[in-house]
């Protein structure tokens, strides 16, 4: 991607990590209704990010190995554009791509998802190493905003604002600007920095400054250049701060052409960029739960909704080329290399948290895992590159950054995502407990003085075990999450003993009682082989398996060389071949089962199928590492494929 090429002013964008557990009642809390009956007032809070700790198992493996990749960075080298910019001097070496001097976009990631995955990891997995690191860039973005005088922060000059003012060509001056804000919040409210604060607070104020005197017209045109979650990280500091006046800036974001078609309920989504757009309505969930503005609220739950039912993909994320290419309902033809950016997954799975916090409804959860297992596990190599596109026509494959001379913006939110998988797992509400994501991980409620051990091979297991810890017997009920998914009826057992309870698909399941040492809540949930038909087409269709998508493997694809690290600006390799013809499925099938499908191991995830080009295998698609895949088939009658 060329700077100055249109798709660069297009390229993607992401938001804050989550300071909503800090943030979400600090202002007056809104009064919530349409909650389920039968239960208390409250709303479905995360705990602590400090008291989940993962277990062994994937989602630990992969957390160490971006862990370790953050580590590789060295501050002098992550601030070097921002001292220059300040007027100071720096011998360092830069970082190249998207950090090089030259770049507009420069500091989004050194002085933003950096400070964010940091902040995150280091409270995640108490490593005071990458804690430091952030400090040590914390301190020198405070340095550099001193020199400068003004609340200004940034790696670029704010020449790039005034070519913005001036309706000139630039890239995305309040995108990297909310990204550096969000770091610096999420180094104050999770790791307890207390310098980052004052520091994102001046650079609010030069937010207020700078738009005082620009007409409402002048600043709408302003705003089709992408920003980021500008209007989401000025919320958060206006909870986190009780100012007011943080909130009036935040507001100035808002866009009543993007925002009055979902507040009505209306899909025009057609032709916007994904990435540029989530953001802002992450920022609208957030004004809903800091103001109690209702329409906020309906704007959150319709896009939301919207997307995942008639703009998804099987693998749980959105767009083509960056964008929403087509009418709803309608992604025939539109399978190629640059399909769902892995920053709008990680803005979506923000989305959904938040939405579920309001209603406790398993949909968010179910699509949460959906996501994760399938668009977000597996994006990352051994050496903590993460993938930009993720391709859903046929036979292509997994490529990646280069560890210095790229720094996408899914690099930065990968490096956020892969730092926090343990903020979904469990939810409270009031003294309930609710298990969301079937990840091993230890939940340490300190006060309540209650330990929840869960204890699962999930997904080789069908099940996980909750163990209980309480140094009294504590009256507490524990609700679990039977998955839409889940193959005829879940089976809940409290110390061995089968509980007579209806657990229907896509509910949560509470089991209340009086817990005590050493008891365990097993749960034990079945998974089938089943078809989900690309939306608009028939005759195309994903096979899942439980929350997995099963991606066929073509053969073994490039495993090293441009076309699987890309340098440079690009985000994708060049000169890709044309996609392969899906792989057929053999004959008449049903439309809703796989039966073409053999389940050869469910321990082992192996699978595969009779196609008409012979014996395939299967397997799901986050183990996918250098193949080429398909995620869908092609089944008859055929229509034609992107
Ligand atoms: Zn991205």
């Amino acid at each position: 991607m060329g700077s100055f090429s249109r798709r660069a002013f297009l390229e993607a964008g992401t938001a804050a990590a989550l300071v909503r557990s800090s943030g979400a009642a600090a202002l007056s809390a809104p009064t919530l209704q349409n909650e389920p009956s039968g239960q208390s007032n409250g709303t479905w809070q995360p705990f602590p990010l400090d008291s989940v700790r993962l277990g062994s198992g994937v989602f630990r493996e992969q957390a160490d190995i971006n862990a370790r990749y953050l580590d590789s960075f060295s501050v002098d080298r992550l601030v070097h554009s921002f001292r220059l910019t300040a007027g100071m001097s720096s011998g360092a070496t830069p970082y190249g791509g998207w950090e090089e001097p030259a770049c507009e976009l420069r500091g989004h990631f050194n002085g933003g998802h950096f400070l964010s995955a940091v902040a995150l990891a280091s409270v995640t997995s108490a490593n005071s190493e990458l804690k430091r690191r952030g400090d040590e860039v914390v301190a020198a973005l405070a340095q550099c905003q001193k020199k400068m005088g003004s609340g200004y922060l940034s790696a670029f000059p704010p020449e790039l604002f005034e070519r913005l003012v001036k309706g000139q060509q630039v890239w995305a001056p309040f995108y990297t600007y909310h990204k550096i804000m969000a770091g610096l919040l999420d180094m104050h409210s999770l790791t307890g920095n207390a310098d980052a604060l004052p520091v994102a607070e001046g650079m609010a104020r030069w937010v207020g400054n700078y738009f005082s005197g620009i007409s409402a017209e002048q600043r709408q045109r302003m705003l089709r250049t992408e920003y980021g979650g500008m209007n989401e990280v000025l919320v958060n500091l206006a909870a986190l701060t009780q100012k007011e006046r943080y909130l009036d800036t935040a507001r100035l974001f808002e866009q009543p052409g993007f925002l009055d078609p979902l507040a009505e309920r209306r899909d025009e989504l057609r032709g916007l960029h994904a990435n540029t757009h989530v953001p802002k309505v992450i920022g609208a969930a957030r004004m809903y739960e800091v103001t109690g503005e209702r329409r906020y609220r309906t704007i959150a739950e319709y896009f939301l909704e919207e997307v995942l039912t008639a703009r998804n993909y099987a693998i749980g994320n959105t767009s083509l080329d960056e964008h929403w290419r087509s009418s709803p309902g309608q992604l025939q033809g539109t399978l190629g290399w640059s399909n769902a950016e892995c920053c709008v997954a990680y803005n979506l799975m923000k989305l959904q948290r938040l939405v579920f916090g309001w209603t406790g409804h398993p949909r968010w959860m179910d699509e949460y895992e959906r996501t994760l297992f399938n668009c977000r596990l597996g994006t990352q190599d051994p050496h903590g590159l993460k993938q930009y596109f993720f391709p859903l026509a046929a036979g292509y494959w997994r490529a990646y950054n280069s560890p210095e001379e790229s720094f996408w913006c899914c690099t930065g939110t990968g490096a956020e995502e892969f730092a926090k998988f343990t903020d979904t797992i469990f939810f409270h509400r009031g003294s309930d407990v609710y298990v969301n994501q079937f990840i091993a991980a230890t939940l340490q409620w300190k006060e309540e003085g209650l330990t929840l051990q869960q204890v699962t091979g999930f997904p080789m297991e069908q099940g996980t075990t909750i163990k209980i810890t309480s140094s009294r017997p504590v009256s507490r009920t524990i609700h679990v999450r039977i998955p839409e998914w889940v193959a005829g009826a879940a089976e809940i057992r409290v110390n061995g003993r089968l509980l007579e309870s209806v657990a229907d698909p896509g509910s949560y399941v509470g089991v209340r009682r009086v817990w005590r040492q050493g008891d365990t809540l097993t749960l034990h949930l079945p998974m089938r082989l089943r078809q989900e038909s690309l939306q608009g087409d028939d005759s195309v269709a994903a096979v899942l398996y439980g929350p997995m998508v099963l991606a066929t493997d073509l053969g073994p694809g490039p495993v090293d060389g441009p076309e699987r690290v890309v340098h440079g600006r690009p985000t994708e390799p060049e000169g890709l071949p044309p996609p392969a013809a899906l792989p057929q499925v053999p004959a008449e099938i049903s439309m809703r089962e796989a039966a073409w499908v053999n389940i050869e191991s469910p321990s082992e995830l192996r699978f595969a199928a009779a196609s008409r080009e012979g014996t395939r295998k299967l397997m799901p698609m986050y183990r996918i590492r250098d193949e080429r895949y398909s995620v869908y088939w092609q089944r008859e009658p055929s229509k034609g494929h992107g």
